[in-house]
Protein backbone atom coordinates (compact mmCIF):
# COMPACT_ATOMS: atom_id res chain seq x y z
CA UNK A 1 0.00 0.00 0.00
CA UNK A 2 1.36 3.40 -0.86
CA UNK A 3 1.81 6.07 1.32
CA UNK A 4 -0.59 8.40 -0.98
CA UNK A 5 -3.20 5.88 -1.77
CA UNK A 6 -6.36 7.05 -3.46
CA UNK A 7 -5.27 10.97 -3.05
CA UNK A 8 -5.47 13.29 -5.89
CA UNK A 9 -2.26 15.89 -5.77
CA UNK A 10 -2.23 19.02 -7.57
CA UNK A 11 1.11 20.67 -7.93
CA UNK A 12 1.94 24.19 -9.24
CA UNK A 13 5.10 24.49 -11.30
CA UNK A 14 4.25 20.65 -12.19
CA UNK A 15 6.77 21.36 -15.62
CA UNK A 16 9.45 22.29 -13.79
CA UNK A 17 12.37 20.90 -12.12
CA UNK A 18 11.13 19.94 -8.82
CA UNK A 19 7.37 19.48 -9.62
CA UNK A 20 8.25 16.81 -12.22
CA UNK A 21 10.10 15.07 -9.76
CA UNK A 22 7.40 15.12 -6.69
CA UNK A 23 4.95 14.40 -9.20
CA UNK A 24 6.94 11.26 -10.09
CA UNK A 25 7.57 10.24 -6.41
CA UNK A 26 3.54 10.80 -5.25
CA UNK A 27 2.25 8.68 -8.64
CA UNK A 28 4.96 6.33 -7.01
CA UNK A 29 3.38 6.09 -3.72
CA UNK A 30 -0.55 5.56 -5.33
CA UNK A 31 -1.29 9.06 -5.95
CA UNK A 32 -3.19 10.71 -8.90
CA UNK A 33 -1.73 14.09 -9.29
CA UNK A 34 -2.58 17.45 -11.49
CA UNK A 35 0.27 19.25 -12.99
CA UNK A 36 -0.39 23.37 -13.44
CA UNK A 37 2.14 25.29 -15.51
CA UNK A 38 2.63 28.07 -18.10
CA UNK A 39 4.48 25.77 -20.13
CA UNK A 40 2.71 23.43 -22.38
CA UNK A 41 4.85 21.63 -24.10
CA UNK A 42 7.02 20.75 -20.85
CA UNK A 43 3.49 20.02 -19.20
CA UNK A 44 2.35 17.64 -22.28
CA UNK A 45 5.85 15.80 -22.18
CA UNK A 46 5.85 15.44 -18.53
CA UNK A 47 2.36 13.86 -18.66
CA UNK A 48 4.30 11.56 -21.37
CA UNK A 49 6.79 10.43 -19.09
CA UNK A 50 4.27 9.75 -16.01
CA UNK A 51 1.49 7.98 -17.67
CA UNK A 52 -1.82 9.79 -18.67
CA UNK A 53 -3.83 7.03 -16.42
CA UNK A 54 -2.77 8.85 -13.21
CA UNK A 55 -1.72 12.42 -14.49
CA UNK A 56 -3.48 15.06 -16.04
CA UNK A 57 -2.69 19.04 -16.69
CA UNK A 58 -3.37 22.54 -17.13
CA UNK A 59 -1.97 25.43 -18.78
CA UNK A 60 -2.40 28.39 -15.96
CA UNK A 61 -0.97 31.61 -14.67
CA UNK A 62 -1.42 31.17 -10.92
CA UNK A 63 -0.99 34.79 -10.01
CA UNK A 64 -4.65 34.98 -12.05
CA UNK A 65 -7.57 34.11 -9.99
CA UNK A 66 -10.02 33.17 -13.03
CA UNK A 67 -7.25 30.88 -13.94
CA UNK A 68 -6.68 29.66 -10.32
CA UNK A 69 -10.63 28.72 -10.27
CA UNK A 70 -9.98 26.96 -13.92
CA UNK A 71 -7.42 25.13 -12.63
CA UNK A 72 -8.99 23.93 -8.80
CA UNK A 73 -12.22 23.43 -11.39
CA UNK A 74 -10.62 21.31 -13.69
CA UNK A 75 -9.11 19.09 -10.95
CA UNK A 76 -12.41 18.21 -8.87
CA UNK A 77 -14.14 17.55 -12.52
CA UNK A 78 -11.14 14.82 -13.37
CA UNK A 79 -10.66 13.46 -10.14
CA UNK A 80 -13.08 14.02 -7.28
CA UNK A 81 -11.20 16.43 -5.20
CA UNK A 82 -8.38 17.96 -3.53
CA UNK A 83 -6.15 16.35 -0.93
CA UNK A 84 -2.89 17.60 -1.48
CA UNK A 85 -1.64 21.05 -2.79
CA UNK A 86 1.83 21.74 -3.74
CA UNK A 87 2.19 25.79 -4.27
CA UNK A 88 5.39 25.59 -5.84
CA UNK A 89 5.72 27.44 -8.82
CA UNK A 90 7.79 30.69 -8.61
CA UNK A 91 9.77 32.69 -10.72
CA UNK A 92 13.33 34.30 -9.02
CA UNK A 93 13.19 37.51 -10.53
CA UNK A 94 16.79 39.03 -11.61
CA UNK A 95 20.21 39.07 -10.18
CA UNK A 96 20.80 42.65 -9.56
CA UNK A 97 21.53 45.05 -6.74
CA UNK A 98 18.14 46.71 -4.81
CA UNK A 99 18.53 50.03 -6.23
CA UNK A 100 18.90 49.27 -9.52
CA UNK A 101 15.99 46.22 -9.23
CA UNK A 102 13.26 47.71 -11.65
CA UNK A 103 9.67 47.83 -10.29
CA UNK A 104 8.31 46.01 -12.83
CA UNK A 105 10.19 42.85 -12.32
CA UNK A 106 9.41 43.16 -8.25
CA UNK A 107 6.02 43.49 -9.02
CA UNK A 108 5.78 40.28 -11.43
CA UNK A 109 8.14 37.90 -8.82
CA UNK A 110 5.49 39.05 -6.17
CA UNK A 111 2.35 37.96 -8.04
CA UNK A 112 3.69 34.35 -9.06
CA UNK A 113 5.23 33.82 -5.97
CA UNK A 114 3.29 35.58 -2.97
CA UNK A 115 -0.61 36.41 -4.79
CA UNK A 116 -0.30 32.80 -6.86
CA UNK A 117 0.26 30.94 -3.49
CA UNK A 118 -2.63 33.25 -2.31
CA UNK A 119 -4.96 32.75 -4.48
CA UNK A 120 -4.82 28.85 -4.71
CA UNK A 121 -4.41 28.30 -1.01
CA UNK A 122 -7.78 30.40 -1.11
CA UNK A 123 -9.54 28.39 -3.49
CA UNK A 124 -8.15 24.59 -2.42
CA UNK A 125 -9.18 25.27 1.27
CA UNK A 126 -12.81 24.67 0.75
CA UNK A 127 -12.26 21.56 -1.44
CA UNK A 128 -10.53 20.02 1.25
CA UNK A 129 -12.59 20.72 3.86
CA UNK A 130 -15.24 18.86 1.65
CA UNK A 131 -12.88 15.79 2.07
CA UNK A 132 -12.67 15.98 6.00
CA UNK A 133 -8.61 17.47 5.45
CA UNK A 134 -5.94 17.67 3.72
CA UNK A 135 -2.31 19.13 3.52
CA UNK A 136 -0.99 21.95 1.34
CA UNK A 137 3.29 21.83 1.17
CA UNK A 138 4.56 25.50 -0.08
CA UNK A 139 7.74 25.66 -2.01
CA UNK A 140 9.12 28.80 0.11
CA UNK A 141 13.69 28.19 0.30
CA UNK A 142 16.59 29.52 2.05
CA UNK A 143 15.78 32.97 1.06
CA UNK A 144 12.12 32.31 3.55
CA UNK A 145 14.57 33.06 6.04
CA UNK A 146 18.01 34.77 5.44
CA UNK A 147 18.60 37.63 3.10
CA UNK A 148 20.79 36.88 0.01
CA UNK A 149 22.10 39.99 -2.11
CA UNK A 150 20.93 41.13 -5.60
CA UNK A 151 17.67 39.06 -5.05
CA UNK A 152 15.72 41.29 -2.89
CA UNK A 153 12.21 40.42 -5.01
CA UNK A 154 12.42 37.07 -4.42
CA UNK A 155 13.73 36.66 -1.30
CA UNK A 156 11.13 38.88 0.13
CA UNK A 157 8.16 36.82 -1.78
CA UNK A 158 9.93 33.49 0.12
CA UNK A 159 9.74 35.42 3.53
CA UNK A 160 5.91 36.19 2.81
CA UNK A 161 5.06 33.23 2.06
CA UNK A 162 6.10 31.69 5.27
CA UNK A 163 4.05 34.33 6.99
CA UNK A 164 0.88 33.35 4.63
CA UNK A 165 1.48 29.57 5.77
CA UNK A 166 1.21 30.41 9.20
CA UNK A 167 -1.70 32.15 8.93
CA UNK A 168 -3.09 29.36 7.03
CA UNK A 169 -2.43 26.57 8.79
CA UNK A 170 -4.31 28.32 11.58
CA UNK A 171 -7.61 28.91 10.05
CA UNK A 172 -7.40 25.19 8.50
CA UNK A 173 -6.43 23.20 11.92
CA UNK A 174 -10.10 23.43 12.88
CA UNK A 175 -11.05 21.35 9.39
CA UNK A 176 -8.04 19.18 9.90
CA UNK A 177 -5.83 21.21 7.26
CA UNK A 178 -2.43 21.50 7.16
CA UNK A 179 0.09 23.87 6.23
CA UNK A 180 3.96 23.69 5.80
CA UNK A 181 6.95 25.20 3.89
CA UNK A 182 9.47 23.30 2.25
CA UNK A 183 12.85 25.53 2.22
CA UNK A 184 15.38 24.70 0.01
CA UNK A 185 19.06 25.65 -0.51
CA UNK A 186 20.07 25.35 -4.16
CA UNK A 187 18.70 22.51 -6.05
CA UNK A 188 19.55 21.00 -9.22
CA UNK A 189 17.21 22.72 -11.70
CA UNK A 190 17.11 25.18 -14.64
CA UNK A 191 16.22 27.91 -12.14
CA UNK A 192 19.81 27.93 -10.15
CA UNK A 193 21.52 27.83 -13.86
CA UNK A 194 19.61 31.04 -14.58
CA UNK A 195 20.68 32.44 -11.18
CA UNK A 196 24.68 31.43 -11.94
CA UNK A 197 24.50 32.91 -15.39
CA UNK A 198 23.23 36.34 -13.49
CA UNK A 199 25.45 36.39 -11.15
CA UNK A 200 28.39 35.57 -13.39
CA UNK A 201 27.17 35.97 -17.26
CA UNK A 202 30.78 35.03 -18.15
CA UNK A 203 31.58 32.53 -15.41
CA UNK A 204 28.59 30.97 -14.30
CA UNK A 205 30.67 27.47 -13.49
CA UNK A 206 32.55 29.62 -10.88
CA UNK A 207 29.80 30.98 -9.53
CA UNK A 208 27.70 27.41 -9.24
CA UNK A 209 31.36 25.93 -7.13
CA UNK A 210 31.50 29.11 -4.77
CA UNK A 211 27.90 28.68 -3.72
CA UNK A 212 28.62 24.96 -3.67
CA UNK A 213 31.52 25.34 -1.54
CA UNK A 214 29.57 27.50 0.73
CA UNK A 215 27.32 24.90 1.42
CA UNK A 216 28.13 22.62 4.68
CA UNK A 217 27.33 19.11 2.66
CA UNK A 218 29.25 20.82 -0.21
CA UNK A 219 26.38 19.91 -3.06
CA UNK A 220 23.40 21.22 -4.36
CA UNK A 221 20.18 19.32 -3.51
CA UNK A 222 18.88 17.14 -5.95
CA UNK A 223 14.88 17.35 -6.78
CA UNK A 224 14.06 13.97 -5.49
CA UNK A 225 15.74 15.14 -2.10
CA UNK A 226 12.83 18.15 -1.93
CA UNK A 227 10.53 15.78 -3.30
CA UNK A 228 10.92 13.17 -0.45
CA UNK A 229 10.28 15.99 2.34
CA UNK A 230 7.18 17.35 0.35
CA UNK A 231 6.12 13.75 0.53
CA UNK A 232 6.61 13.38 4.12
CA UNK A 233 4.67 16.42 4.75
CA UNK A 234 1.72 15.80 2.30
CA UNK A 235 1.04 12.29 3.96
CA UNK A 236 -0.17 10.86 7.29
CA UNK A 237 3.20 10.25 8.64
CA UNK A 238 3.20 14.26 9.66
CA UNK A 239 -0.28 14.64 10.94
CA UNK A 240 0.92 16.33 13.68
CA UNK A 241 2.87 19.09 11.81
CA UNK A 242 1.49 21.88 10.90
CA UNK A 243 2.36 26.00 10.62
CA UNK A 244 6.17 24.46 10.59
CA UNK A 245 9.14 26.00 8.26
CA UNK A 246 10.56 23.05 7.16
CA UNK A 247 14.48 23.38 6.25
CA UNK A 248 16.25 21.22 3.52
CA UNK A 249 19.74 23.24 2.76
CA UNK A 250 22.59 20.81 3.14
CA UNK A 251 23.39 22.64 7.09
CA UNK A 252 22.89 25.71 5.19
CA UNK A 253 21.51 27.58 8.12
CA UNK A 254 23.27 25.69 11.58
P1 LIG B 1 11.92 25.61 -12.42
O1 LIG B 1 12.18 26.91 -13.06
O2 LIG B 1 12.49 24.36 -12.97
O3 LIG B 1 10.34 25.39 -12.26
C1 LIG B 1 9.44 26.42 -11.97
C2 LIG B 1 8.18 26.16 -12.78
O4 LIG B 1 7.21 27.17 -12.45
C3 LIG B 1 8.45 26.26 -14.29
O5 LIG B 1 8.00 25.10 -14.95
C4 LIG B 1 7.65 27.48 -14.71
O6 LIG B 1 7.10 27.39 -16.03
C5 LIG B 1 6.55 27.52 -13.65
N1 LIG B 1 5.96 28.86 -13.53
C6 LIG B 1 6.61 30.04 -13.49
N2 LIG B 1 5.74 31.05 -13.43
C7 LIG B 1 4.49 30.49 -13.44
C8 LIG B 1 3.18 31.02 -13.40
N3 LIG B 1 2.95 32.35 -13.35
N4 LIG B 1 2.13 30.16 -13.42
C9 LIG B 1 2.34 28.82 -13.50
N5 LIG B 1 3.57 28.27 -13.53
C10 LIG B 1 4.64 29.09 -13.51
O7 LIG B 1 12.40 25.79 -10.90
P2 LIG B 1 12.33 24.80 -9.65
O8 LIG B 1 13.67 24.76 -9.06
O9 LIG B 1 11.63 23.53 -9.98
O10 LIG B 1 11.41 25.70 -8.68
C11 LIG B 1 10.25 25.21 -8.03
C12 LIG B 1 10.06 26.01 -6.75
O11 LIG B 1 11.16 25.77 -5.88
C13 LIG B 1 10.01 27.52 -6.95
O12 LIG B 1 9.00 28.08 -6.12
C14 LIG B 1 11.38 27.97 -6.48
O13 LIG B 1 11.37 29.31 -6.05
C15 LIG B 1 11.64 26.99 -5.37
N6 LIG B 1 13.03 26.83 -4.98
C16 LIG B 1 13.93 26.44 -5.90
C17 LIG B 1 15.26 26.31 -5.51
C18 LIG B 1 16.33 25.91 -6.50
O14 LIG B 1 17.50 26.04 -6.18
N7 LIG B 1 16.00 25.43 -7.70
C19 LIG B 1 15.65 26.53 -4.17
C20 LIG B 1 14.67 26.91 -3.26
C21 LIG B 1 13.36 27.05 -3.67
Amino acid sequence: MGRLENKVVLITGGAGGIGRVAARRFIDEGATVMLVDLDEGELQSTIDELGSNVADYCVADVSNSEATANYVDRTVEKFGGIDIYLANAGIEGKVVALLDYDDETFDKVMAVNVRGVFLGIKAVFPEMQKRGGGSIVVTSSIAGVQGSGHMSAYVTSKHAVIGLMKSAALEGAPHNIRVNTVNPSPVETNMMRRIESGISPEHASTAYDGMRANIPLQHYAEPIDVANLMLFLASDESRFITGSVNMIDGGSTA
